[in-house]
């Protein structure tokens, strides 16, 4: 059952590769249960998309998120 994508938003994470644990996303959710992944490098540099092609599973501007305390 938690295979299920729909079951555990984390396995449905897991579908936009490093977007989806970067210090520098936003992710945006659509009333229709969509999501897209804003990243914030994009206003400052010209080599990030605002809204990267997922899943992106290299990327030199990658950060691990910052530990909760
Ligand atoms: S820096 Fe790279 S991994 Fe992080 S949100 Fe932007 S595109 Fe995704």
């Amino acid at each position: 059952m938690m295979d299920d994508p729909r079951a555990d938003g984390q396995a449905g994470d897991s579908r936009a590769g490093l977007c989806a644990a970067c210090a520098h996303v936003r992710i945006v959710a659509t009333d229709r249960g969509g999501r897209f992944y804003l990243c914030h490098l994009s206003v400052t540099d010209p080599r990030f998309p605002r809204y990267p092609t997922i899943p992106v599973l290299s990327c030199p501007g990658y950060r691990p998120p910052d530990p909760q305390p």
